[in-house]
């Protein structure tokens, strides 16, 4: 037999037709993770469902925010979390024209943390998975994708999903979609999210850093454009802000224009800018922004971008998605460890914890979008900062508001989920 059949027979083997569990989650992405490690931390049989093979996949944020710093603190892993190689931001800075806004400053934040941390995603969903793992109540399914839910009496009794042996039924007691924006659990359930919509997309791109460069990551605006810069060590991770739907368009125009206008906004950048060597080296992000009006059924809770996409405008979606997760994991954890069905009202409770929280920071990006994002974008000439922003100079005070919005956001989670102790401490 070949490696690979080898390989492939022995994978078969492991994988049983049909799994149950207590819980199962749908999506290894932040808020899959999180809250898969914390219910299995409580000694809840957890099955975590991920359709890709690896956590290894483009850039989709890289902030690890303070509050989600603290939340590794609170379960005793920041020390070692921040042992793996990082970037840390402790403020951040916005030119507007020829005018630079120092904007936020996280010094303050009531966290062991007072910075946001820069890590690859994929680093920071594997150390979640590791943790996880040493829990023998935690198992994690890669590379096996959710096509549907396992309906019963009116309630979610699990999913259906394939794999590349084939298809396999998993059924759980309570199921979380953690699927992200395109989530197919939400879908699969009936849900449709209200859109809110963004007069934005984001262009994503990397340019090399050097050492003279910069040292913080920060955002340039000026007429018509905006550009954030995200200090990634190496690279700078880029996002260039464009109109909704101007992105055919531009990369129609050719990379030479987009070249050209990052050189402009950015100048230290103009002899690197080659390095993008044409449009496919740019990834479009179109910006969503909606939520559920309902995030659960009788055995079924969304959580994370499944149940709202954010905004990019503070880059909050990770830390929003990761809130849900502890606030789930806070609520839900005593109902199953009592060996009950969570009932509809213990969905409820998650979704009244959270929908706050994710109305009032939708909110205020849509006001930042349609004041601030839009109004630049159809800008013609030299922008000025308004006079608010001016104040951000003179009144450090003032920057502790944004701070604290991005760094911790409306309404933190501390996690109050019960532990067991690790087999090894046993
Ligand atoms: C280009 C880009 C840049 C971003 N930048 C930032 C940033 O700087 N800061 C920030 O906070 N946020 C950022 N975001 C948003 C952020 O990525 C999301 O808000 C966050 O990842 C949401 O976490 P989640 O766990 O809810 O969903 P996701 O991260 O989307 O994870 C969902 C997971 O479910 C899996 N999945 C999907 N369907 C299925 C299925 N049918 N079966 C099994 N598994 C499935 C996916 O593979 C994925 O791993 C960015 C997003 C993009 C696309």
């Amino acid at each position: 037999m070949e490696p690979n059949a080898q390989e492939n027979a022995r994978e078969r083997e492991a994988l049983p037709e049909n799994a149950s569990c207590r819980c199962c989650v749908v999506g290894g992405g932040p808020a899959g993770m999180m809250l898969g490690l914390l219910l299995a931390r409580a000694g809840i049989d957890t099955i975590v469902v991920e359709k890709h093979a690896d956590f290894l996949r483009d850039f989709r944020g890289d902030t690890i925010h303070p509050s989600t710093l603290e939340a590794l603190n609170d379960i005793g892993l920041l020390d070692e979390f921040l042992k793996l190689p990082h970037q840390e931001a402790r403020e951040l800075k916005a030119r507007v024209g020829d005018v630079t806004i120092p904007l936020a400053d996280f010094s303050h934040l009531p966290t062991r943390a007072k910075f946001v941390a820069f890590m690859p995603q994929w680093d920071f969903l594997d150390f979640l998975a590791a943790k996880a793992k040493l829990y023998p109540t935690f198992r994690l399914m890669m590379s096996t994708e959710v096509i549907g839910l396992i309906e019963e009496g009116g309630r979610v009794a699990g999913v259906t999903a394939r794999t590349k042996d084939g298809a396999l039924s998993i059924r759980a007691d309570l199921t979380i979609g953690a699927d992200g924006r395109h989530s197919r659990v939400r879908q699969a359930a009936g849900f449709a999210p209200l859109d809110i919509g963004a007069p934005m997309d984001v262009l994503w791109f990397r340019l090399s850093r050097k050492a003279d460069d910069p040292l913080e990551s920060f955002g340039r605006i000026d007429a018509g454009q905006i550009l954030a810069l995200i200090n990634r060590g190496e690279h700078w991770q880029c996002g260039y802000v464009i109109a909704k739907g101007s992105a055919d368009e531009i990369k129609a125009k050719g990379i030479g224009l987009l070249r050209e206008r990052i050189a402009t906004l950015a100048p230290f950048l103009a002899d690197r800018v080659a390095e993008l060597a044409s449009v496919d080296d740019v990834k479009l992000l179109t910006v969503a922004v909606d939520r559920l009006p309902l995030w659960h059924r009788p055995g079924l809770l969304c959580i994370g971008d499944s149940a709202h996409a954010m905004s990019p405008i503070g880059g909050v979606g990770i830390n929003l998605a990761i809130q849900d997760a502890i606030a789930a994991a806070n609520i839900l954890a005593r109902p199953l460890l009592d060996q009950q069905r969570p009932p509809d009202e213990s969905l409820a409770q998650v979704q009244a914890r959270r929908e706050w929280p994710t109305k009032a920071t939708q909110g205020i990006q849509v006001f930042l979008q349609k004041n601030m994002v839009a109004r630049v974008l159809a800008a013609g000439g030299k922008i000025e900062p308004p006079w608010f922003l001016r104040l951000f100079i003179y009144l450090p005070i003032l920057r502790r508001l944004p701070a604290r919005l991005i760094g911790i956001g409306v309404r933190p989670e501390r996690v109050r989920a019960p532990a067991i102790s690790l087999p090894s401490e046993q």
